[in-house]
Protein backbone atom coordinates (compact mmCIF):
# COMPACT_ATOMS: atom_id res chain seq x y z
CA UNK A 1 0.00 0.00 0.00
CA UNK A 2 2.97 2.60 0.84
CA UNK A 3 4.12 2.23 -2.90
CA UNK A 4 0.58 3.31 -4.05
CA UNK A 5 0.46 5.78 -1.85
CA UNK A 6 3.45 7.48 -2.84
CA UNK A 7 2.91 6.41 -6.56
CA UNK A 8 -1.08 8.71 -6.09
CA UNK A 9 0.91 11.66 -3.95
CA UNK A 10 3.38 11.88 -6.65
CA UNK A 11 0.76 12.32 -9.78
CA UNK A 12 -1.14 14.74 -7.50
CA UNK A 13 1.45 16.50 -6.81
CA UNK A 14 2.30 16.73 -10.73
CA UNK A 15 -1.75 17.79 -11.07
CA UNK A 16 -0.89 20.89 -8.94
CA UNK A 17 2.40 21.80 -10.59
CA UNK A 18 0.19 22.09 -14.25
CA UNK A 19 -2.42 23.95 -12.21
CA UNK A 20 -4.79 21.35 -12.53
CA UNK A 21 -5.22 20.03 -9.67
CA UNK A 22 -9.49 20.40 -9.09
CA UNK A 23 -10.79 22.04 -5.75
CA UNK A 24 -14.96 21.39 -5.54
CA UNK A 25 -16.28 23.91 -4.11
CA UNK A 26 -19.52 23.25 -1.89
CA UNK A 27 -22.45 24.76 -2.88
CA UNK A 28 -25.60 24.47 -0.94
CA UNK A 29 -27.99 25.83 -3.24
CA UNK A 30 -30.96 27.93 -1.83
CA UNK A 31 -34.09 25.85 -2.94
CA UNK A 32 -36.55 27.65 -5.02
CA UNK A 33 -34.24 30.71 -4.89
CA UNK A 34 -31.79 29.08 -7.10
CA UNK A 35 -29.37 30.29 -8.86
CA UNK A 36 -28.72 31.90 -5.35
CA UNK A 37 -26.29 29.23 -3.43
CA UNK A 38 -24.64 29.59 0.11
CA UNK A 39 -20.68 28.27 0.23
CA UNK A 40 -18.74 28.72 3.53
CA UNK A 41 -15.89 30.98 2.49
CA UNK A 42 -13.32 31.77 5.24
CA UNK A 43 -15.27 30.19 7.78
CA UNK A 44 -17.79 32.79 6.87
CA UNK A 45 -21.45 31.65 5.18
CA UNK A 46 -21.83 33.80 1.82
CA UNK A 47 -24.71 34.05 -0.62
CA UNK A 48 -23.19 33.72 -4.21
CA UNK A 49 -25.26 34.04 -7.53
CA UNK A 50 -24.56 30.61 -9.41
CA UNK A 51 -23.59 31.30 -13.22
CA UNK A 52 -22.09 28.10 -14.39
CA UNK A 53 -25.18 24.82 -13.14
CA UNK A 54 -25.81 22.39 -16.10
CA UNK A 55 -29.40 22.49 -14.27
CA UNK A 56 -30.22 24.81 -17.47
CA UNK A 57 -33.94 25.46 -16.56
CA UNK A 58 -33.80 25.41 -13.23
CA UNK A 59 -36.00 22.50 -13.00
CA UNK A 60 -33.94 20.86 -10.27
CA UNK A 61 -35.39 23.66 -7.86
CA UNK A 62 -38.97 24.01 -9.61
CA UNK A 63 -42.30 23.39 -7.97
CA UNK A 64 -42.96 20.59 -10.61
CA UNK A 65 -39.58 18.26 -10.17
CA UNK A 66 -39.85 19.15 -5.95
CA UNK A 67 -43.52 18.38 -4.97
CA UNK A 68 -42.84 14.76 -7.47
CA UNK A 69 -40.50 14.10 -5.48
CA UNK A 70 -41.58 14.54 -2.43
CA UNK A 71 -44.87 12.71 -3.17
CA UNK A 72 -42.45 9.94 -4.48
CA UNK A 73 -40.60 9.94 -1.00
CA UNK A 74 -43.71 9.64 0.82
CA UNK A 75 -45.02 7.08 -0.76
CA UNK A 76 -41.74 4.85 -1.87
CA UNK A 77 -39.20 5.56 0.73
CA UNK A 78 -35.82 7.49 -0.19
CA UNK A 79 -33.98 3.92 -2.31
CA UNK A 80 -35.38 1.45 -5.52
CA UNK A 81 -34.42 -1.59 -3.07
CA UNK A 82 -33.42 -3.59 -5.59
CA UNK A 83 -32.12 -4.07 -9.36
CA UNK A 84 -34.91 -3.37 -11.67
CA UNK A 85 -35.03 -6.90 -11.62
CA UNK A 86 -35.03 -7.71 -8.33
CA UNK A 87 -38.06 -5.40 -6.97
CA UNK A 88 -36.35 -2.33 -8.33
CA UNK A 89 -38.87 -1.19 -10.68
CA UNK A 90 -41.84 1.48 -9.82
CA UNK A 91 -44.42 2.76 -11.69
CA UNK A 92 -42.50 6.15 -11.73
CA UNK A 93 -39.45 4.06 -13.86
CA UNK A 94 -42.41 2.38 -16.04
CA UNK A 95 -44.10 6.08 -17.00
CA UNK A 96 -40.73 7.57 -16.70
CA UNK A 97 -39.51 4.96 -19.86
CA UNK A 98 -42.59 5.43 -21.83
CA UNK A 99 -42.57 9.38 -21.47
CA UNK A 100 -39.32 9.01 -22.76
CA UNK A 101 -39.95 7.33 -25.77
CA UNK A 102 -42.79 9.30 -26.32
CA UNK A 103 -40.39 12.53 -26.04
CA UNK A 104 -38.00 11.15 -28.89
CA UNK A 105 -41.15 9.43 -31.10
CA UNK A 106 -39.03 6.56 -30.57
CA UNK A 107 -41.18 2.64 -29.98
CA UNK A 108 -39.30 2.25 -26.27
CA UNK A 109 -36.50 3.47 -23.98
CA UNK A 110 -33.99 2.59 -20.88
CA UNK A 111 -33.09 4.36 -18.00
CA UNK A 112 -29.38 4.08 -16.58
CA UNK A 113 -27.78 5.20 -13.72
CA UNK A 114 -26.45 8.45 -15.41
CA UNK A 115 -26.00 9.28 -18.69
CA UNK A 116 -22.67 8.59 -18.50
CA UNK A 117 -23.16 4.64 -17.97
CA UNK A 118 -25.99 4.83 -20.49
CA UNK A 119 -23.60 6.04 -23.11
CA UNK A 120 -20.86 3.66 -21.83
CA UNK A 121 -24.03 0.55 -21.53
CA UNK A 122 -25.34 1.33 -24.88
CA UNK A 123 -22.10 1.74 -27.24
CA UNK A 124 -20.28 -1.55 -25.61
CA UNK A 125 -23.48 -3.30 -26.17
CA UNK A 126 -23.17 -2.41 -29.88
CA UNK A 127 -19.90 -3.17 -30.45
CA UNK A 128 -19.06 -5.39 -28.32
CA UNK A 129 -21.99 -8.13 -28.46
CA UNK A 130 -23.34 -7.59 -31.74
CA UNK A 131 -21.97 -9.80 -33.87
CA UNK A 132 -19.95 -8.67 -37.01
CA UNK A 133 -17.04 -6.28 -37.37
CA UNK A 134 -17.49 -2.95 -36.26
CA UNK A 135 -16.24 0.26 -37.84
CA UNK A 136 -17.05 2.94 -35.68
CA UNK A 137 -16.93 7.10 -36.47
CA UNK A 138 -16.06 9.85 -33.13
CA UNK A 139 -16.51 12.83 -33.36
CA UNK A 140 -13.32 14.55 -31.92
CA UNK A 141 -15.25 16.55 -29.30
CA UNK A 142 -17.34 13.48 -28.09
CA UNK A 143 -17.77 13.19 -24.31
CA UNK A 144 -15.67 10.80 -22.28
CA UNK A 145 -18.57 8.18 -21.62
CA UNK A 146 -18.90 7.57 -25.19
CA UNK A 147 -15.08 7.34 -25.71
CA UNK A 148 -14.87 4.67 -22.84
CA UNK A 149 -18.40 2.65 -24.82
CA UNK A 150 -16.03 2.25 -27.47
CA UNK A 151 -13.22 1.44 -26.06
CA UNK A 152 -14.52 -1.57 -24.49
CA UNK A 153 -15.15 -3.22 -27.52
CA UNK A 154 -11.88 -5.16 -28.03
CA UNK A 155 -12.68 -5.62 -31.53
CA UNK A 156 -14.20 -2.24 -33.44
CA UNK A 157 -12.07 0.10 -35.15
CA UNK A 158 -12.94 3.40 -33.99
CA UNK A 159 -11.74 6.38 -36.70
CA UNK A 160 -12.16 9.77 -35.01
CA UNK A 161 -13.22 12.96 -37.41
CA UNK A 162 -12.37 16.13 -36.56
CA UNK A 163 -15.06 18.24 -34.71
CA UNK A 164 -18.38 18.30 -36.84
CA UNK A 165 -15.93 18.23 -40.19
CA UNK A 166 -18.30 16.44 -42.94
CA UNK A 167 -15.85 16.58 -45.13
CA UNK A 168 -13.13 14.59 -43.08
CA UNK A 169 -15.95 12.20 -41.94
CA UNK A 170 -16.87 11.11 -45.31
CA UNK A 171 -13.46 10.53 -45.95
CA UNK A 172 -13.54 8.26 -43.40
CA UNK A 173 -16.23 6.66 -43.69
CA UNK A 174 -14.90 5.89 -47.37
CA UNK A 175 -12.26 3.63 -45.72
CA UNK A 176 -14.34 0.83 -43.98
CA UNK A 177 -14.15 -2.29 -45.65
CA UNK A 178 -16.99 -3.57 -47.63
CA UNK A 179 -19.27 -5.94 -45.21
CA UNK A 180 -18.31 -4.21 -41.73
CA UNK A 181 -21.19 -2.68 -40.01
CA UNK A 182 -20.52 0.95 -39.35
CA UNK A 183 -21.81 3.31 -36.74
CA UNK A 184 -21.31 7.79 -36.28
CA UNK A 185 -21.26 8.42 -32.45
CA UNK A 186 -21.70 12.67 -32.20
CA UNK A 187 -23.38 15.01 -30.02
CA UNK A 188 -26.10 17.41 -31.10
CA UNK A 189 -24.86 20.00 -28.52
CA UNK A 190 -20.96 20.32 -27.71
CA UNK A 191 -21.02 21.55 -24.30
CA UNK A 192 -17.60 23.18 -23.76
CA UNK A 193 -17.28 24.78 -27.61
CA UNK A 194 -21.15 25.40 -27.13
CA UNK A 195 -21.87 24.56 -31.04
CA UNK A 196 -24.52 22.46 -32.64
CA UNK A 197 -23.45 19.24 -35.09
CA UNK A 198 -24.62 19.50 -38.65
CA UNK A 199 -27.11 16.79 -37.82
CA UNK A 200 -29.02 16.52 -41.40
CA UNK A 201 -25.97 16.38 -43.08
CA UNK A 202 -24.20 13.62 -40.78
CA UNK A 203 -27.76 11.98 -41.20
CA UNK A 204 -27.14 12.42 -45.06
CA UNK A 205 -23.37 10.64 -44.65
CA UNK A 206 -24.81 7.81 -42.84
CA UNK A 207 -27.46 6.55 -44.88
CA UNK A 208 -24.97 7.05 -47.89
CA UNK A 209 -22.94 4.78 -46.31
CA UNK A 210 -25.06 3.06 -44.81
CA UNK A 211 -24.09 3.54 -40.85
CA UNK A 212 -26.06 3.42 -37.80
CA UNK A 213 -26.21 6.81 -36.00
CA UNK A 214 -25.96 7.44 -32.20
CA UNK A 215 -27.07 10.64 -31.13
CA UNK A 216 -25.90 11.98 -27.85
CA UNK A 217 -28.67 14.88 -26.73
CA UNK A 218 -27.48 15.35 -23.20
CA UNK A 219 -27.32 18.89 -23.75
CA UNK A 220 -30.29 19.62 -25.46
CA UNK A 221 -32.94 16.96 -24.31
CA UNK A 222 -35.56 19.64 -22.36
CA UNK A 223 -34.19 22.60 -24.06
CA UNK A 224 -34.61 22.33 -27.90
CA UNK A 225 -37.48 21.27 -30.10
CA UNK A 226 -41.13 21.96 -29.83
CA UNK A 227 -41.41 19.58 -26.43
CA UNK A 228 -37.85 19.83 -25.30
CA UNK A 229 -36.56 16.46 -27.30
CA UNK A 230 -33.55 18.15 -28.18
CA UNK A 231 -31.77 18.99 -31.46
CA UNK A 232 -33.06 16.22 -33.71
CA UNK A 233 -36.72 17.04 -32.36
CA UNK A 234 -36.06 20.69 -33.50
CA UNK A 235 -34.48 19.72 -36.94
CA UNK A 236 -37.38 17.38 -37.43
CA UNK A 237 -35.00 14.63 -37.80
CA UNK A 238 -35.39 12.47 -35.00
CA UNK A 239 -37.03 9.14 -37.21
CA UNK A 240 -33.50 9.50 -38.90
CA UNK A 241 -31.33 8.96 -35.70
CA UNK A 242 -31.12 5.52 -34.58
CA UNK A 243 -30.59 5.56 -30.79
CA UNK A 244 -30.67 8.77 -28.92
CA UNK A 245 -29.10 8.98 -25.84
CA UNK A 246 -30.24 11.71 -23.17
CA UNK A 247 -29.81 12.47 -19.15
CA UNK A 248 -32.16 13.49 -16.43
CA UNK A 249 -29.54 15.12 -14.75
CA UNK A 250 -29.42 18.88 -17.30
CA UNK A 251 -32.80 20.29 -18.92
CA UNK A 252 -34.77 17.97 -16.77
CA UNK A 253 -32.93 18.95 -12.87
CA UNK A 254 -32.77 15.50 -12.01
CA UNK A 255 -30.52 12.62 -12.37
CA UNK A 256 -30.04 9.35 -14.60
CA UNK A 257 -29.62 8.99 -18.48
CA UNK A 258 -31.70 6.59 -20.79
CA UNK A 259 -31.36 5.37 -24.27
CA UNK A 260 -34.61 5.99 -26.76
CA UNK A 261 -34.44 3.75 -29.77
CA UNK A 262 -36.61 0.97 -31.91
CA UNK A 263 -38.34 -1.78 -29.27
CA UNK A 264 -35.90 -4.40 -30.24
CA UNK A 265 -32.72 -3.03 -29.38
CA UNK A 266 -34.14 -1.48 -26.30
CA UNK A 267 -35.07 -5.18 -25.49
CA UNK A 268 -31.98 -6.64 -26.23
CA UNK A 269 -29.70 -3.95 -23.95
CA UNK A 270 -32.10 -4.56 -21.50
CA UNK A 271 -31.52 -8.01 -21.18
CA UNK A 272 -27.84 -8.17 -22.13
CA UNK A 273 -26.38 -4.42 -20.37
CA UNK A 274 -24.31 -5.62 -17.17
CA UNK A 275 -24.66 -1.67 -16.30
CA UNK A 276 -27.98 -1.94 -16.75
CA UNK A 277 -28.81 -5.28 -15.20
CA UNK A 278 -26.58 -5.56 -12.15
CA UNK A 279 -26.56 -1.79 -10.30
CA UNK A 280 -29.57 -0.39 -8.40
CA UNK A 281 -32.77 1.29 -9.92
CA UNK A 282 -32.68 5.15 -10.02
CA UNK A 283 -34.20 6.20 -6.85
CA UNK A 284 -38.08 6.36 -7.18
CA UNK A 285 -38.41 10.06 -6.01
CA UNK A 286 -35.51 11.29 -8.48
CA UNK A 287 -37.63 9.09 -11.12
CA UNK A 288 -40.65 10.66 -10.03
CA UNK A 289 -39.20 14.29 -10.08
CA UNK A 290 -37.66 13.56 -13.70
CA UNK A 291 -41.01 12.05 -14.96
CA UNK A 292 -42.78 15.82 -13.78
CA UNK A 293 -39.72 17.45 -15.27
CA UNK A 294 -40.13 16.04 -18.73
CA UNK A 295 -44.07 16.01 -18.64
CA UNK A 296 -43.88 19.93 -17.76
CA UNK A 297 -41.55 20.35 -20.49
CA UNK A 298 -43.10 18.70 -23.30
CA UNK A 299 -46.33 21.35 -22.25
CA UNK A 300 -47.17 24.80 -23.07
CA UNK A 301 -44.91 25.92 -19.98
CA UNK A 302 -42.04 23.67 -21.47
CA UNK A 303 -41.98 25.93 -25.02
CA UNK A 304 -42.40 29.17 -22.61
CA UNK A 305 -39.38 28.20 -20.57
CA UNK A 306 -37.27 27.72 -23.87
CA UNK A 307 -38.39 30.61 -24.94
CA UNK A 308 -37.22 32.72 -21.85
CA UNK A 309 -34.17 30.53 -21.61
CA UNK A 310 -33.14 31.19 -24.81
CA UNK A 311 -33.47 34.95 -24.39
CA UNK A 312 -31.55 34.96 -21.51
CA UNK A 313 -28.88 32.76 -23.19
CA UNK A 314 -29.17 35.77 -26.09
CA UNK A 315 -28.87 38.71 -23.63
CA UNK A 316 -25.98 37.73 -21.83
CA UNK A 317 -23.83 37.28 -25.10
CA UNK A 318 -24.78 39.95 -26.04
CA UNK A 319 -23.96 41.74 -22.69
CA UNK A 320 -20.52 39.99 -22.15
CA UNK A 321 -19.46 40.64 -25.69
CA UNK A 322 -20.37 44.98 -25.69
CA UNK A 323 -18.26 44.66 -22.46
CA UNK A 324 -15.55 43.59 -24.52
CA UNK A 325 -15.02 40.29 -22.72
CA UNK A 326 -13.51 37.80 -25.06
CA UNK A 327 -17.02 35.52 -25.74
CA UNK A 328 -16.91 32.82 -28.07
CA UNK A 329 -19.48 33.51 -30.69
CA UNK A 330 -22.06 30.41 -30.21
CA UNK A 331 -26.06 30.09 -31.16
CA UNK A 332 -26.27 27.43 -28.35
CA UNK A 333 -27.43 28.09 -24.59
CA UNK A 334 -23.72 27.93 -23.28
CA UNK A 335 -21.55 31.15 -22.83
CA UNK A 336 -17.74 30.26 -23.05
CA UNK A 337 -15.59 33.38 -22.72
CA UNK A 338 -12.36 32.05 -23.28
CA UNK A 339 -9.33 32.28 -20.94
CA UNK A 340 -6.52 29.60 -22.89
CA UNK A 341 -4.19 29.53 -19.62
CA UNK A 342 -4.99 27.07 -16.71
CA UNK A 343 -3.94 29.58 -13.73
CA UNK A 344 -5.53 32.71 -15.31
CA UNK A 345 -8.61 30.76 -15.58
CA UNK A 346 -8.87 29.38 -11.84
CA UNK A 347 -7.42 33.01 -11.14
CA UNK A 348 -10.31 34.80 -12.41
CA UNK A 349 -12.91 32.21 -11.05
CA UNK A 350 -11.79 32.64 -7.85
CA UNK A 351 -11.75 36.69 -8.19
CA UNK A 352 -15.38 36.56 -9.12
CA UNK A 353 -16.38 33.99 -5.94
CA UNK A 354 -14.02 35.73 -3.41
CA UNK A 355 -14.71 39.72 -4.65
CA UNK A 356 -18.01 39.49 -6.66
CA UNK A 357 -19.86 37.02 -4.82
CA UNK A 358 -19.99 34.98 -8.24
CA UNK A 359 -19.67 31.36 -8.89
CA UNK A 360 -18.51 30.05 -12.05
CA UNK A 361 -16.07 27.12 -13.21
CA UNK A 362 -12.95 26.80 -14.71
CA UNK A 363 -12.82 24.65 -17.28
CA UNK A 364 -9.37 23.13 -17.84
CA UNK A 365 -7.48 20.39 -19.34
CA UNK A 366 -8.72 17.78 -19.45
CA UNK A 367 -12.45 18.53 -20.18
CA UNK A 368 -10.48 20.83 -22.70
CA UNK A 369 -7.26 20.75 -24.70
CA UNK A 370 -4.60 23.28 -23.03
CA UNK A 371 -4.71 26.29 -24.27
CA UNK A 372 -8.43 26.27 -24.77
CA UNK A 373 -9.53 26.59 -20.79
CA UNK A 374 -12.79 28.81 -20.45
CA UNK A 375 -14.87 30.69 -18.53
CA UNK A 376 -18.04 27.98 -18.72
CA UNK A 377 -21.26 30.55 -18.65
CA UNK A 378 -25.06 29.23 -18.53
CA UNK A 379 -27.50 31.85 -18.40
CA UNK A 380 -31.08 30.32 -17.15
CA UNK A 381 -34.48 31.47 -17.04
CA UNK A 382 -34.25 32.05 -13.48
CA UNK A 383 -31.45 34.55 -14.00
CA UNK A 384 -32.53 38.80 -14.28
CA UNK A 385 -30.92 41.63 -15.89
CA UNK A 386 -29.75 42.72 -12.58
CA UNK A 387 -27.69 39.60 -12.54
CA UNK A 388 -26.64 39.64 -15.94
CA UNK A 389 -25.56 43.43 -15.69
CA UNK A 390 -23.44 42.47 -12.36
CA UNK A 391 -21.69 39.42 -14.08
CA UNK A 392 -21.02 41.70 -17.13
CA UNK A 393 -18.69 44.14 -14.49
CA UNK A 394 -17.47 41.64 -12.27
CA UNK A 395 -15.71 39.70 -15.22
CA UNK A 396 -14.22 42.84 -16.67
CA UNK A 397 -12.84 43.62 -13.40
CA UNK A 398 -11.48 39.78 -13.35
CA UNK A 399 -9.84 40.32 -16.62
CA UNK A 400 -8.35 43.09 -15.24
CA UNK A 401 -10.41 45.81 -18.32
CA UNK A 402 -11.82 49.08 -17.18
CA UNK A 403 -14.79 48.68 -16.43
N1 LIG B 1 -22.66 13.02 -22.51
C1 LIG B 1 -22.21 14.27 -22.51
C2 LIG B 1 -22.00 14.96 -23.82
C3 LIG B 1 -21.95 14.95 -21.31
O1 LIG B 1 -21.48 16.21 -21.32
C4 LIG B 1 -22.20 14.30 -20.09
C5 LIG B 1 -21.97 14.96 -18.79
O2 LIG B 1 -21.70 16.10 -18.65
C6 LIG B 1 -22.66 12.98 -20.13
C7 LIG B 1 -22.89 12.37 -21.35
C8 LIG B 1 -22.94 12.23 -18.87
O3 LIG B 1 -24.22 12.57 -18.39
P1 LIG B 1 -24.53 12.45 -16.84
O4 LIG B 1 -24.05 13.69 -16.19
O5 LIG B 1 -26.01 12.24 -16.76
O6 LIG B 1 -23.77 11.25 -16.35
Amino acid sequence: MEALNEFCRSEIHALRQEGRYREFCTLERQGRRFPFATIALDGQAREVVVWSSNDYLAMGSGDTAVAAGITALETHGVGAGGTRNISGTTRYHVDLERELAALHRKEAALLFGSGYIANVSALSCILGTFGGAWHVFSDEKNHASMIAGMRRSRSARRSIFRHNDLAHLKELLGTAPEGVRKLIAFESVYSMDGDFAPIREIIGLAREFGAITYLDEVHAVGLYGDEGGGLAQREGVEQDIDIIQGTLAKGFGAQGGYVASSASFIDYVRSYASDFIFTTAIAPPIAAAALSSVRFLRSADGVRLRARHQERAQHVRTLLRDAGLPVMPTATHIVPVRVGDADRCRAVAWHMLAEENIYVTPINYPTVPRGSEIIRITPTPAHTDEMASHLAGALQRAFGMNA
